[in-house]
């Protein structure tokens, strides 16, 4: 799968990576900084994610700003988005799903249990019919 990764934190990406290379199947992870970043990723000339991976708390465009405009747009709005933040925050879940999420994961501190957790996630999408755009 490709996934659309987007998060500030380069410890964060890197754990990312680390996570999906122990995968038997290989993913294409694409990494943008905050929501305007990935946003000019979206709208650019590259082949849609087939799923994103979205951080809440970002500088410049946190992600429930750019999940509104994501939501807002007629052909992005289809793709499925995957909250991945530490914010136990009972309004940003709710706004998060009000705006169409895919699924809310909150981060957990020790690696295993990251691993554990996107390992599963992952796995769940492969097994989904994907929109291809
Ligand atoms: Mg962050």
């Amino acid at each position: 799968m490709t996934i659309l990764f987007i998060e500030d934190d380069t410890i964060e990406s890197m754990k990312l990576n680390r996570t999906a290379a122990k995968l038997p199947e290989k993913h294409n992870i694409i990494q943008a900084k905050n929501g305007e970043e990935a946003l000019e990723i979206l709208n650019g000339p590259t082949q849609l994610p087939d799923i994103i991976f979205l951080d809440l708390n970002m500088p410049r465009m946190n992600g429930i700003e750019f999940l509104q405009i994501l939501k807002k747009d007629p052909e992005l709005k289809y793709l499925p988005t995957i909250i991945l933040t530490t914010s136990q925050n009972r309004a940003d879940l709710l706004e998060c799903y009000r705006n169409g999420i895919a699924g809310y994961i909150i981060k957990p501190l020790k690696y295993e249990d990251y691993e554990d957790k996107i390992q599963k996630v992952i796995a769940y999408w492969e097994i989904n019919e994907l929109v291809k755009a």
